[in-house]
């Protein structure tokens, strides 16, 4: 594949950061907490308002590509939150025709049943946390919903939004290959156009690592990995990125401005954003305890924590970083406007002439970008090509 894409300097998203879940699962190290009292959802609305208000000041009016209300679990927030967010970021920047406007969504019966009014509200594509279709799998996760809860909120999102992914993760402790296999079968029988597929990884901090549970041997997950990418290809939703799989045109519009290295906006306890581009790049970084978010939302109109101008060098590490993720890579035409500077000057010269050898990356007149070799040992060839 050599058709490698570039990043669109005049998208604009918008991520929205909703912190609450019903329980911690054990592998989350999501900034989400369990609240200890219901939240006052007209207090949140006028915060989210708040900073919209506040980012508009800063990046001027700008048409928005993408929403994405994630989190936490963003389908235990107010419908009238969300279409207020909605309306307030087509009144202040204005929405793109073909705006992506997505809700992350528990298969819980609650949330399931709020999710017309989520599209009423104005969301139109819907990502569902199904984590896995096999009960024993889902305890083990620790999540609240059964196999068949995720089959009906599949259904249900099926017959409500135009598109819908869901998230599934493999590579648990013991799982066989085979299981995996007849899951990822039955999973693609279920009509998304989006699928997410991510293998468990057991970070600090989460109740997973302080029980030292260890995910599949490497060789298995390794083995995983490959069979996910024949069977996503030969049902034709190959891997657009490393662990996401999309009919072709059913990419996710707001992921891919974050894979671009394009600019987004993010309101909410915990959430990042970068505004800018290249050289005159800012990462901006809001307060991650919801309490004390809302308290400074409340007091200045914001509740950015930090802000930090991003070096030239420290915005090419992070586009190689996020665009070699892409299965086409890194334009180079995009790459060479974007920092004046060669595609190849960037990189370590000896590690990109002998990746190149190996055939785990290829380079080109039209970009650079990781073989499907390369793509199983992604973050080490990244970290080559940085040296
Ligand atoms: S529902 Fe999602 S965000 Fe909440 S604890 Fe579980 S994995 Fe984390």
């Amino acid at each position: 594949m050599n058709n490698t894409t570039d990043n669109k300097d005049n998208d604009l998203a918008l991520y929205v950061h909703w912190p609450w879940c019903k329980a911690k699962c054990p592998y989350c190290d999501f900034n989400s907490k369990v609240p200890t009292q219901t939240p006052d959802h007209a207090q949140w609305a006028d915060a989210y308002v708040s900073e919209m208000k506040y980012f508009h000041e800063l990046v001027g009016k700008r048409p928005i590509s993408s929403i994405f209300f994630g989190g936490g679990t963003p389908s235990t927030m107010a419908a009238e939150t969300v279409g207020r967010i909605i309306e307030t970021a087509s009144d202040l920047w204005g929405l793109q025709d073909n705006v992506e406007i997505t809700i992350e969504a528990n298969p819980t019966s609650v949330e399931v049943a709020a999710l017309k009014d989520f599209a009423k509200a104005g969301v139109n594509r819907v990502s569902i946390g199904v984590q896995s279709l096999n009960d024993e799998n889902l305890k083990f996760l620790g999540r609240e919903h059964s196999g068949r809860d995720a089959v009906h909120a599949l259904e249900t999102a099926a017959s409500i939004f135009p598109r819908f992914n869901f998230d599934l993760i493999y590579a648990l402790p013991g799982q066989s290959v085979g299981e995996w296999q007849n899951e990822l079968l039955k999973a693609i029988t279920l009509g998304a156009d989006h699928m997410s597929l991510y293998q468990l990884s057991i970070e600090p901090g989460t109740a997973f690592f302080k029980q030292n549970v260890s995910p599949a041997d490497e060789d298995s997950a390794a083995t995983m990995f490959e069979i996910t990418q024949e069977i996503m290809g030969a049902n034709k939703m190959p891997a657009y990125e490393i662990s996401n799989h999309a009919r072709p045109g059913f990419e996710s519009r707001h992921n891919m401005v974050y894979w671009q290295g394009g600019e987004y906006v993010g309101i909410g306890p915990g959430a990042h954003g970068r505004i800018g581009l290249r050289a005159a790049r800012t990462a901006l970084h809001q307060i991650a305890d919801p309490a004390r978010w809302l308290a400074r939302v409340a007091t200045d109109g914001h509740g950015t924590a930090k802000t930090k101008a991003i070096e030239t060098r420290q915005s090419i590490e992070e586009r190689i970083m996020t665009g070699l993720r892409i299965t086409n890579g890194i334009g180079r035409k995009g790459f060479e406007t974007d920092f004046k500077q060669t595609l190849e000057s960037a990189l370590n010269p000896e590690q990109l002439a002998h990746l190149t050898q190996l055939n785990l990356i290829e380079i080109d007149e039209a970009g650079i970008r990781a073989t499907d070799d390369g793509r199983i040992k992604l973050n080490a060839i990244i970290e080559r090509l940085l040296e």
